[in-house]
């Protein structure tokens, strides 16, 4: 079906930070797949994991003990603070699980027809209650009615939260760096604010980590700069560097919500796709790797903050490790064919913000090279 529209790009192969089409030619994926091959593409140890797995075994269902799966959730556990994980194939079915855990904690408390509240601009996913959570009207249209329980307010205020509030409220649910809505990076204490806030209230404090966790923001997950445990989070995209996985992670009460009978799925947390994220998080959470991800995103983020001062045309430029915004002005879409012409590959979201999304095995070389062309392209396009 035609949901991604026309596509003028094959790609047929890929290695390290680049992918390789049809002809040959090779392109700098300064995208990452949209956030998800951290570790860039073919890489060894994932490759092996994988092909080690699949030769030992891809599926035998959640009916039993799958010791892969056993060892994912304990190495998440143990880096996440938190205390129980459920698997699903990807960030929606996470965002689905977290959803359907605020609602039955809601029950516990004997509110019946409960809200989260979530925010504008935001995005948790494309099923019906995921779309429904999401701040956009555009990802909504056309597919009301609405899942009803969604309070929209703005993104980056403790005071729109607290004014939308009511005795139905049951949890709040953020990015902690909205990602489709343009790398919005909110106040240094925003995430300390909502804890209090949640905590003060009695609500869940869910974070979307879909697209920061996983190493993306410079920590394993975005929330572990704020110094502050959610008592939700999901993550997917990266986690499995392609191989489709989410989780949905929950501690204290929140952990214990889902019951036998509640929740499930057929693929989630199956033996091909644990093993391989396994291997996956092996790599990512070391502070090497870490540290090469913040060292980079501020490379890359000066190197653009020179090359366009004084260019006008540009609102800011913005950056949380290798999750990079640049705003422009006006509408840019047509910028990412012609950062294609150059063998590059970037994203453009909501419209006027121009998206990167690098690897993190990236060189000092390529980090430039990003920097450089998106410059030059960004100049060219304004001028
Ligand atoms: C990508 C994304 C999702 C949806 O993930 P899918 O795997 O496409 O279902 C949800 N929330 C955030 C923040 C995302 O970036």
């Amino acid at each position: 079906m035609n949901t991604y529209g026309a596509r003028s790009t094959t790609i047929v192969g890929g290695d390290g930070p680049y992918l390789v089409d049809d002809h040959g030619r090779r392109y700098l994926d300064a995208i990452s797949g949209i956030a998800v091959c951290g570790l860039g593409y073919s890489h060894p140890v994932v490759t092996k994991a994988l092909c080690n797995q699949a030769q030992t075994l891809v599926h035998c269902s959640n009916l039993y003990v799958i010791e892969p799966q056993q060892k994912l959730g304990a190495a998440l556990i143990e880096l996440s603070g938190m205390d129980k994980v459920f698997f699903g194939n990807s960030g929606a079915e996470a965002n689905e699980a977290a959803i359907k855990i605020a609602r039955k904690y809601a029950k516990a408390k004997n509110i019946n027809s409960p809200e989260i509240i979530t925010a504008k601009n935001s995005f948790h996913g494309r099923t019906m209650a995921t779309l429904s959570a999401t701040g956009n009207s555009k990802v909504q249209e056309g597919f009301s009615p609405p899942v009803e329980g969604f309070v929209h307010v703005e993104y980056n205020s403790i005071a729109a939260i607290e004014a939308a509030a009511s005795s139905h409220t049951v949890a709040v649910m953020v990015e902690p760096v909205q990602g489709e809505g343009g790398v919005r990076i909110p106040a240094k204490n925003y995430l300390q604010k909502l804890r209090q806030l949640c905590d003060a209230n009695g609500w869940l404090f869910i974070l979307d980590e879909i697209q920061t966790g996983n190493g993306r923001t410079g920590t394993y997950f975005a929330y572990q700069s704020a110094d502050i445990l959610p008592d939700v989070v999901t993550t997917a995209k990266g986690l499995g560097n392609g191989v489709p996985i989410g989780a949905c992670l929950a501690r204290g009460t929140a952990a214990h919500v889902l019951q036998p009978g509640n929740h499930g799925s057929t693929f989630g947390g199956n033996p091909l796709a644990c093993a391989t994220a396994l291997a996956v998080l092996g790599e990512l959470n070391t502070p090497d790797l870490l540290a090469h991800v913040r060292a980079h995103g501020e490379r890359i983020l000066m190197r653009l903050k020179e090359g366009l001062k004084r260019v006008s045309g540009v609102v800011d430029i913005r950056g949380a490790g290798l999750m990079i915004g640049i705003e422009l002005e006006k509408e840019c879409t047509a910028l990412v064919e012609q950062a294609k012409e150059h063998q590059l590959f970037i994203n453009v979201t909501s419209g006027n913000v121009v998206r990167l999304l690098p690897p993190f095995i990236l060189t000092d070389e390529q980090a430039d090279t990003i920097a450089d062309k998106v410059v030059m392209l960004i100049k060219h396009f304004l001028n």
